[in-house]
Protein backbone atom coordinates (compact mmCIF):
# COMPACT_ATOMS: atom_id res chain seq x y z
CA UNK A 1 0.00 0.00 0.00
CA UNK A 2 1.41 3.48 -0.40
CA UNK A 3 0.27 6.50 1.48
CA UNK A 4 1.06 10.42 1.87
CA UNK A 5 0.81 12.29 4.88
CA UNK A 6 -0.89 15.62 4.90
CA UNK A 7 -0.47 18.00 7.52
CA UNK A 8 -2.50 20.80 8.00
CA UNK A 9 -2.28 24.04 9.60
CA UNK A 10 -0.14 27.10 9.25
CA UNK A 11 0.94 27.49 12.30
CA UNK A 12 3.54 24.39 11.04
CA UNK A 13 3.74 26.61 7.74
CA UNK A 14 4.96 29.76 9.95
CA UNK A 15 7.60 27.64 12.01
CA UNK A 16 5.17 27.83 15.32
CA UNK A 17 5.87 24.32 16.31
CA UNK A 18 7.39 21.15 15.32
CA UNK A 19 5.93 18.44 12.70
CA UNK A 20 6.58 15.40 15.25
CA UNK A 21 3.15 14.30 13.84
CA UNK A 22 4.46 13.80 10.48
CA UNK A 23 7.43 11.72 12.10
CA UNK A 24 5.25 9.80 14.37
CA UNK A 25 3.04 8.51 11.34
CA UNK A 26 5.94 8.27 9.06
CA UNK A 27 7.31 5.45 11.43
CA UNK A 28 4.35 3.72 11.91
CA UNK A 29 3.26 3.61 8.27
CA UNK A 30 6.87 2.22 8.40
CA UNK A 31 6.21 -0.45 10.28
CA UNK A 32 2.96 -1.47 8.93
CA UNK A 33 4.90 -1.73 5.71
CA UNK A 34 3.11 1.01 3.73
CA UNK A 35 4.95 3.32 1.92
CA UNK A 36 4.53 6.58 2.66
CA UNK A 37 5.28 8.36 -0.73
CA UNK A 38 5.19 12.36 0.34
CA UNK A 39 4.51 14.19 3.67
CA UNK A 40 3.25 17.41 3.01
CA UNK A 41 2.64 20.63 4.98
CA UNK A 42 -0.23 22.66 3.86
CA UNK A 43 -2.24 25.83 5.66
CA UNK A 44 -5.72 26.57 6.30
CA UNK A 45 -6.28 27.11 2.43
CA UNK A 46 -9.22 25.34 0.97
CA UNK A 47 -7.71 25.54 -3.22
CA UNK A 48 -4.71 24.68 -2.16
CA UNK A 49 -5.97 21.52 0.11
CA UNK A 50 -8.68 20.70 -2.80
CA UNK A 51 -5.38 20.88 -5.61
CA UNK A 52 -3.38 18.85 -3.37
CA UNK A 53 -6.18 16.42 -2.05
CA UNK A 54 -6.90 15.24 -5.72
CA UNK A 55 -3.38 15.17 -6.66
CA UNK A 56 -2.68 12.52 -3.90
CA UNK A 57 -5.47 10.40 -4.06
CA UNK A 58 -4.82 9.66 -7.81
CA UNK A 59 -1.25 8.86 -7.04
CA UNK A 60 -1.87 7.21 -3.37
CA UNK A 61 -4.01 4.46 -1.98
CA UNK A 62 -4.05 6.15 1.63
CA UNK A 63 -4.25 9.77 2.59
CA UNK A 64 -3.50 10.36 6.05
CA UNK A 65 -4.24 13.63 8.11
CA UNK A 66 -3.05 15.72 11.07
CA UNK A 67 -5.25 18.82 12.14
CA UNK A 68 -7.91 21.01 10.70
CA UNK A 69 -10.31 19.43 12.59
CA UNK A 70 -11.00 22.33 15.01
CA UNK A 71 -14.15 24.59 14.84
CA UNK A 72 -13.19 27.83 13.15
CA UNK A 73 -14.16 28.71 10.25
CA UNK A 74 -11.09 28.21 8.47
CA UNK A 75 -11.02 24.16 9.38
CA UNK A 76 -12.54 23.24 6.21
CA UNK A 77 -10.57 20.33 6.02
CA UNK A 78 -13.01 17.59 6.64
CA UNK A 79 -15.52 19.22 4.20
CA UNK A 80 -12.87 19.53 1.35
CA UNK A 81 -11.76 16.17 1.59
CA UNK A 82 -15.37 14.95 1.74
CA UNK A 83 -15.73 16.21 -1.77
CA UNK A 84 -13.08 15.03 -2.70
CA UNK A 85 -13.87 11.42 -2.13
CA UNK A 86 -17.28 11.62 -3.57
CA UNK A 87 -18.86 11.82 0.71
CA UNK A 88 -20.84 14.02 2.22
CA UNK A 89 -21.14 15.52 5.92
CA UNK A 90 -24.22 14.68 8.23
CA UNK A 91 -24.75 16.33 11.84
CA UNK A 92 -24.65 13.48 14.68
CA UNK A 93 -26.46 13.81 17.50
CA UNK A 94 -24.29 11.77 19.60
CA UNK A 95 -21.46 13.28 18.63
CA UNK A 96 -22.78 16.59 19.71
CA UNK A 97 -23.84 15.54 22.75
CA UNK A 98 -20.42 14.46 23.78
CA UNK A 99 -19.29 17.91 22.57
CA UNK A 100 -21.77 19.42 24.65
CA UNK A 101 -21.29 17.46 27.74
CA UNK A 102 -17.29 18.16 27.30
CA UNK A 103 -17.92 22.49 27.68
CA UNK A 104 -20.31 21.46 30.57
CA UNK A 105 -17.54 19.63 32.32
CA UNK A 106 -15.10 22.12 32.00
CA UNK A 107 -18.01 24.74 32.25
CA UNK A 108 -17.83 26.69 28.60
CA UNK A 109 -20.30 27.12 26.48
CA UNK A 110 -19.86 25.78 22.65
CA UNK A 111 -19.94 28.61 20.24
CA UNK A 112 -22.39 27.64 17.25
CA UNK A 113 -18.72 26.32 15.08
CA UNK A 114 -18.33 23.59 17.55
CA UNK A 115 -21.40 22.03 15.51
CA UNK A 116 -19.11 21.45 12.65
CA UNK A 117 -17.59 19.08 14.74
CA UNK A 118 -20.26 16.92 15.10
CA UNK A 119 -19.83 16.42 11.48
CA UNK A 120 -19.31 13.03 10.24
CA UNK A 121 -18.94 11.14 6.70
CA UNK A 122 -22.07 9.98 5.30
CA UNK A 123 -20.72 7.04 3.38
CA UNK A 124 -17.18 6.70 5.42
CA UNK A 125 -17.36 6.78 9.11
CA UNK A 126 -16.28 8.68 12.23
CA UNK A 127 -13.24 7.61 14.46
CA UNK A 128 -13.85 8.41 18.03
CA UNK A 129 -12.20 11.06 20.20
CA UNK A 130 -11.13 9.24 23.36
CA UNK A 131 -9.11 13.13 24.02
CA UNK A 132 -10.89 16.02 23.07
CA UNK A 133 -14.08 17.13 21.10
CA UNK A 134 -13.75 16.14 17.24
CA UNK A 135 -14.17 12.83 16.14
CA UNK A 136 -12.12 12.14 13.46
CA UNK A 137 -13.48 10.89 9.79
CA UNK A 138 -12.41 7.84 7.44
CA UNK A 139 -13.40 8.47 3.66
CA UNK A 140 -12.96 5.95 1.09
CA UNK A 141 -13.77 6.53 -2.52
CA UNK A 142 -15.30 3.67 -5.38
CA UNK A 143 -11.61 2.86 -6.16
CA UNK A 144 -11.06 1.69 -2.49
CA UNK A 145 -8.84 4.33 -1.57
CA UNK A 146 -8.65 5.81 1.91
CA UNK A 147 -8.65 8.96 3.29
CA UNK A 148 -8.29 9.60 7.34
CA UNK A 149 -8.64 12.34 9.08
CA UNK A 150 -7.01 12.99 13.01
CA UNK A 151 -6.68 15.67 14.89
CA UNK A 152 -3.72 17.79 15.16
CA UNK A 153 -3.38 17.70 19.09
CA UNK A 154 -0.89 14.83 19.55
CA UNK A 155 -1.99 13.23 22.31
CA UNK A 156 -5.53 12.68 20.42
CA UNK A 157 -3.59 11.87 17.27
CA UNK A 158 -1.84 9.20 18.51
CA UNK A 159 -4.49 7.58 21.14
CA UNK A 160 -7.03 7.70 17.49
CA UNK A 161 -4.26 6.30 15.69
CA UNK A 162 -3.13 3.35 18.06
CA UNK A 163 -6.89 2.40 19.37
CA UNK A 164 -8.88 2.68 15.52
CA UNK A 165 -6.61 3.64 12.29
CA UNK A 166 -3.74 1.47 12.96
CA UNK A 167 -5.99 -1.81 13.76
CA UNK A 168 -8.16 -0.95 10.64
CA UNK A 169 -4.59 -0.68 8.90
CA UNK A 170 -3.09 -3.83 9.88
CA UNK A 171 -6.48 -5.87 8.95
CA UNK A 172 -6.08 -4.47 5.57
CA UNK A 173 -2.65 -5.49 5.24
CA UNK A 174 -3.38 -8.71 6.89
CA UNK A 175 -1.11 -8.75 9.51
CA UNK A 176 0.20 -8.86 12.82
CA UNK A 177 3.17 -5.71 13.47
CA UNK A 178 5.41 -6.29 16.87
CA UNK A 179 8.43 -4.00 17.29
CA UNK A 180 11.42 -4.41 19.76
CA UNK A 181 14.24 -2.22 20.26
CA UNK A 182 17.53 -3.05 21.26
CA UNK A 183 19.64 -0.12 22.62
CA UNK A 184 23.30 -0.24 21.45
CA UNK A 185 26.05 2.34 23.25
CA UNK A 186 27.95 3.93 20.58
CA UNK A 187 27.13 6.17 17.47
CA UNK A 188 25.56 4.72 13.98
CA UNK A 189 28.50 5.04 11.99
CA UNK A 190 30.14 2.51 14.41
CA UNK A 191 27.35 0.18 14.59
CA UNK A 192 26.50 0.53 10.00
CA UNK A 193 29.33 -0.91 9.86
CA UNK A 194 28.78 -4.11 12.09
CA UNK A 195 25.57 -4.31 11.11
CA UNK A 196 24.65 -2.19 7.93
CA UNK A 197 23.82 -4.74 5.89
CA UNK A 198 20.84 -6.13 8.05
CA UNK A 199 19.43 -2.28 7.26
CA UNK A 200 18.00 -3.38 3.84
CA UNK A 201 15.70 -6.42 5.06
CA UNK A 202 12.23 -5.61 4.59
CA UNK A 203 10.74 -7.90 7.11
CA UNK A 204 12.01 -7.57 9.88
CA UNK A 205 12.65 -3.79 8.96
CA UNK A 206 15.19 -2.06 11.06
CA UNK A 207 15.68 1.31 11.71
CA UNK A 208 18.22 3.12 13.63
CA UNK A 209 17.96 6.26 15.79
CA UNK A 210 20.73 8.38 17.27
CA UNK A 211 20.77 9.49 20.59
CA UNK A 212 23.54 11.36 23.06
CA UNK A 213 26.52 8.37 22.75
CA UNK A 214 24.03 5.36 21.80
CA UNK A 215 21.78 4.31 19.44
CA UNK A 216 18.68 2.97 19.54
CA UNK A 217 17.66 -0.10 16.69
CA UNK A 218 13.86 -0.98 16.69
CA UNK A 219 13.36 -4.24 14.61
CA UNK A 220 9.79 -4.56 13.61
CA UNK A 221 8.36 -8.07 12.23
CA UNK A 222 4.80 -8.40 10.33
CA UNK A 223 3.56 -11.74 10.48
CA UNK A 224 0.52 -13.64 10.08
CA UNK A 225 0.11 -13.98 13.86
CA UNK A 226 1.76 -12.01 17.49
CA UNK A 227 3.63 -14.98 18.05
CA UNK A 228 5.34 -15.30 14.56
CA UNK A 229 5.95 -11.45 14.97
CA UNK A 230 7.36 -11.79 18.34
CA UNK A 231 9.83 -14.71 17.34
CA UNK A 232 11.46 -12.99 14.24
CA UNK A 233 11.86 -9.83 16.30
CA UNK A 234 13.29 -11.97 18.93
CA UNK A 235 15.38 -14.20 15.78
CA UNK A 236 16.70 -10.68 14.50
CA UNK A 237 17.75 -9.06 17.70
CA UNK A 238 19.76 -12.28 18.60
CA UNK A 239 21.48 -11.39 15.51
CA UNK A 240 22.24 -7.89 16.00
CA UNK A 241 23.66 -9.10 19.76
CA UNK A 242 25.96 -11.56 18.53
CA UNK A 243 27.85 -8.90 15.67
CA UNK A 244 27.36 -6.02 18.14
CA UNK A 245 28.72 -7.65 21.36
CA UNK A 246 28.03 -6.29 24.63
CA UNK A 247 27.70 -2.79 23.84
CA UNK A 248 24.13 -3.92 22.91
CA UNK A 249 22.90 -4.22 26.84
CA UNK A 250 19.42 -4.07 26.77
CA UNK A 251 16.12 -4.67 25.02
CA UNK A 252 12.72 -2.37 25.69
CA UNK A 253 14.54 -0.09 28.27
CA UNK A 254 14.05 3.67 28.44
CA UNK A 255 17.67 3.15 28.86
CA UNK A 256 21.04 2.45 30.38
CA UNK A 257 20.14 3.13 34.25
CA UNK A 258 17.35 0.60 33.98
CA UNK A 259 20.05 -2.04 33.01
CA UNK A 260 22.40 -1.51 35.44
CA UNK A 261 19.70 -1.11 38.06
CA UNK A 262 18.42 -4.43 36.99
CA UNK A 263 21.67 -5.78 36.97
CA UNK A 264 23.05 -4.82 40.25
CA UNK A 265 19.44 -6.06 41.81
CA UNK A 266 20.13 -9.29 40.24
CA UNK A 267 23.33 -9.61 41.51
CA UNK A 268 22.95 -8.11 44.82
CA UNK A 269 25.17 -5.78 44.55
CA UNK A 270 25.37 -1.64 45.46
CA UNK A 271 26.80 1.21 43.75
CA UNK A 272 27.85 4.35 44.65
CA UNK A 273 28.79 7.55 42.83
CA UNK A 274 31.20 10.17 43.74
CA UNK A 275 30.69 12.61 40.52
CA UNK A 276 32.38 16.04 39.83
CA UNK A 277 31.74 17.57 36.67
CA UNK A 278 28.51 15.60 36.50
CA UNK A 279 27.30 17.06 39.53
CA UNK A 280 25.16 14.12 40.20
CA UNK A 281 24.09 13.05 37.09
CA UNK A 282 24.98 9.59 37.25
CA UNK A 283 23.07 9.47 41.03
CA UNK A 284 20.15 11.37 39.07
CA UNK A 285 19.37 8.92 36.33
CA UNK A 286 19.98 6.15 38.68
CA UNK A 287 17.41 6.95 41.33
CA UNK A 288 15.19 8.17 38.49
CA UNK A 289 14.44 3.98 38.32
CA UNK A 290 11.13 2.70 40.46
CA UNK A 291 13.12 0.21 42.85
CA UNK A 292 16.67 1.87 42.92
CA UNK A 293 17.06 2.35 46.28
CA UNK A 294 18.12 -1.43 46.46
CA UNK A 295 20.70 -0.93 44.94
CA UNK A 296 22.04 2.50 45.27
CA UNK A 297 22.14 4.45 48.70
CA UNK A 298 25.28 7.08 47.96
CA UNK A 299 25.65 9.91 45.62
CA UNK A 300 28.39 12.09 46.80
CA UNK A 301 28.34 15.24 44.44
CA UNK A 302 32.05 16.42 45.46
CA UNK A 303 32.35 19.77 43.54
CA UNK A 304 35.27 21.59 45.03
CA UNK A 305 38.53 20.38 45.90
CA UNK A 306 37.82 20.39 49.93
CA UNK A 307 34.36 17.94 49.25
CA UNK A 308 36.70 15.37 47.60
CA UNK A 309 39.09 15.57 50.28
CA UNK A 310 36.20 15.48 53.23
CA UNK A 311 33.84 13.57 51.94
CA UNK A 312 36.20 11.11 49.85
CA UNK A 313 39.05 11.05 51.81
CA UNK A 314 41.02 12.08 48.43
CA UNK A 315 44.60 12.65 49.60
CA UNK A 316 44.96 17.05 49.34
CA UNK A 317 48.65 15.71 48.47
CA UNK A 318 47.37 14.11 44.86
CA UNK A 319 45.26 16.63 44.13
CA UNK A 320 48.23 18.87 44.43
CA UNK A 321 50.40 16.67 42.27
CA UNK A 322 48.57 15.55 39.33
CA UNK A 323 45.90 18.04 39.30
CA UNK A 324 42.12 17.92 40.53
CA UNK A 325 41.34 16.34 36.98
CA UNK A 326 43.48 13.00 36.59
CA UNK A 327 43.28 9.50 36.60
CA UNK A 328 44.73 9.61 40.19
CA UNK A 329 41.99 11.75 41.54
CA UNK A 330 39.17 9.70 39.74
CA UNK A 331 40.80 6.96 41.26
CA UNK A 332 40.87 8.08 45.15
CA UNK A 333 37.26 9.50 44.17
CA UNK A 334 35.78 6.33 43.19
CA UNK A 335 37.82 4.19 45.88
CA UNK A 336 36.80 7.16 48.54
CA UNK A 337 33.28 6.11 47.64
CA UNK A 338 33.49 2.51 47.97
CA UNK A 339 35.01 2.95 51.48
CA UNK A 340 32.43 5.66 52.77
CA UNK A 341 29.19 3.53 51.41
CA UNK A 342 30.05 0.49 51.67
CA UNK A 343 28.95 -0.18 48.34
CA UNK A 344 30.53 -2.99 46.38
CA UNK A 345 30.70 -1.15 43.71
CA UNK A 346 31.41 2.57 43.26
CA UNK A 347 32.46 4.91 39.91
CA UNK A 348 34.52 8.46 40.20
CA UNK A 349 34.49 11.15 37.37
CA UNK A 350 36.30 13.89 37.19
CA UNK A 351 36.56 15.89 33.86
CA UNK A 352 36.69 19.40 32.07
CA UNK A 353 33.25 20.14 30.71
CA UNK A 354 33.87 23.86 29.64
CA UNK A 355 33.47 26.03 27.77
CA UNK A 356 36.49 27.27 29.81
CA UNK A 357 38.96 25.97 32.01
CA UNK A 358 41.04 23.72 29.51
CA UNK A 359 44.70 22.98 30.97
CA UNK A 360 48.08 21.81 29.32
CA UNK A 361 47.51 18.45 27.92
CA UNK A 362 44.20 18.70 28.79
CA UNK A 363 41.37 20.53 26.72
CA UNK A 364 38.16 20.86 27.78
CA UNK A 365 36.10 17.30 27.72
CA UNK A 366 38.67 15.28 29.15
CA UNK A 367 37.36 13.26 31.55
CA UNK A 368 38.66 10.74 33.88
CA UNK A 369 36.36 7.62 35.05
CA UNK A 370 37.40 5.49 37.50
CA UNK A 371 35.66 2.03 38.67
CA UNK A 372 36.35 0.56 42.16
CA UNK A 373 34.93 -2.44 43.12
CA UNK A 374 35.50 -4.09 46.76
CA UNK A 375 34.67 -7.68 45.72
CA UNK A 376 38.10 -7.99 43.90
CA UNK A 377 39.77 -4.95 45.52
CA UNK A 378 40.70 -3.77 41.49
CA UNK A 379 40.07 -0.48 39.92
CA UNK A 380 39.52 0.71 36.59
CA UNK A 381 40.42 4.24 35.28
CA UNK A 382 39.81 5.32 31.74
CA UNK A 383 40.73 8.74 29.89
CA UNK A 384 37.75 10.40 27.97
CA UNK A 385 38.26 12.08 25.29
CA UNK A 386 34.68 14.53 25.04
CA UNK A 387 36.13 17.12 23.18
CA UNK A 388 34.59 16.54 19.75
CA UNK A 389 31.67 17.74 21.17
CA UNK A 390 31.65 21.01 22.19
CA UNK A 391 29.06 21.77 24.48
CA UNK A 392 29.09 21.21 27.66
CA UNK A 393 25.56 19.59 28.58
CA UNK A 394 26.93 16.85 25.82
CA UNK A 395 29.80 16.20 27.82
CA UNK A 396 28.19 15.45 31.11
CA UNK A 397 25.85 13.30 29.28
CA UNK A 398 28.23 11.59 27.89
CA UNK A 399 30.29 11.11 31.03
CA UNK A 400 27.72 10.30 32.84
CA UNK A 401 26.77 7.23 30.08
CA UNK A 402 30.30 5.52 30.72
CA UNK A 403 29.76 5.81 34.02
CA UNK A 404 26.63 4.03 34.36
CA UNK A 405 28.14 1.55 31.63
CA UNK A 406 31.34 1.09 33.71
CA UNK A 407 29.02 -0.17 36.96
CA UNK A 408 27.28 -2.44 34.13
CA UNK A 409 30.25 -3.80 32.94
CA UNK A 410 32.06 -4.30 36.78
CA UNK A 411 28.78 -5.99 38.06
CA UNK A 412 29.07 -8.45 35.13
CA UNK A 413 32.12 -9.05 34.72
CA UNK A 414 32.43 -7.78 31.27
CA UNK A 415 35.50 -6.34 29.93
CA UNK A 416 36.50 -2.57 30.16
CA UNK A 417 37.08 -1.45 26.71
CA UNK A 418 39.76 1.24 26.67
CA UNK A 419 40.49 1.23 30.72
CA UNK A 420 43.12 0.22 32.85
CA UNK A 421 43.14 -1.76 35.03
CA UNK A 422 45.06 -0.78 38.24
CA UNK A 423 48.43 -3.14 39.59
CA UNK A 424 47.82 -2.34 42.88
CA UNK A 425 44.66 -3.37 44.55
CA UNK A 426 43.00 -0.95 47.53
P1 LIG B 1 -8.32 21.72 17.36
O1 LIG B 1 -9.70 21.24 17.59
O2 LIG B 1 -7.53 21.73 18.64
O3 LIG B 1 -8.20 23.02 16.59
P2 LIG B 1 -7.24 20.51 15.01
O4 LIG B 1 -7.46 19.13 14.55
O5 LIG B 1 -7.79 21.62 14.20
O6 LIG B 1 -7.66 20.56 16.50
P3 LIG B 1 -4.85 21.94 14.84
O7 LIG B 1 -5.62 23.18 15.12
O8 LIG B 1 -4.26 21.78 13.52
O9 LIG B 1 -5.72 20.68 15.13
O10 LIG B 1 -3.74 21.73 15.94
C1 LIG B 1 -3.99 21.82 17.31
C2 LIG B 1 -2.67 21.85 18.04
O11 LIG B 1 -2.04 20.58 17.88
C3 LIG B 1 -1.67 22.84 17.48
O12 LIG B 1 -1.73 24.09 18.10
C4 LIG B 1 -0.36 22.17 17.79
O13 LIG B 1 0.08 22.47 19.09
C5 LIG B 1 -0.66 20.73 17.68
N1 LIG B 1 -0.32 20.23 16.34
C6 LIG B 1 -1.03 20.38 15.21
N2 LIG B 1 -0.46 19.78 14.17
C7 LIG B 1 0.68 19.23 14.64
C8 LIG B 1 1.72 18.47 14.04
N3 LIG B 1 1.70 18.17 12.75
N4 LIG B 1 2.75 18.07 14.82
C9 LIG B 1 2.76 18.38 16.14
N5 LIG B 1 1.82 19.08 16.76
C10 LIG B 1 0.78 19.53 16.03
MG1 LIG C 1 -7.53 23.84 14.73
Amino acid sequence: MTAEIICVGTELLLGDILNTNAQFLSRELADLGISVLHQHVIGDNVERLRALVTEARARSELLVFSGGLGPTEDDLTKETVAEAFGDTLRFDPEEWDKILAFFARTNRTPTPNNRKQAMVPVRGHKLPNAHGTAPGAWFEDEAGHCAVLMPGVPRELKAMWAEDVRPALEQRQNCVIHSRTLRVLGGESSIATKVGELFHSENPTIAIYCKVGESEIRVTARAATADQAEAACMDRIALLRQRLGDNAYDVDVPGLEYTVVRVLRERGLHAATAESCTGGMVAERLTNVPGSSEVFGYGFVTYAEAAKTQLLEVDPALIQQYNVVSAEVAVAMARGAVNASGAELAVGITGLAGPGGALPGKPVGTVYLAGADRRSHRTWVMRLNLGGYQERAIIRTRAALYALDLLRRMALELPVPDAELLEETF
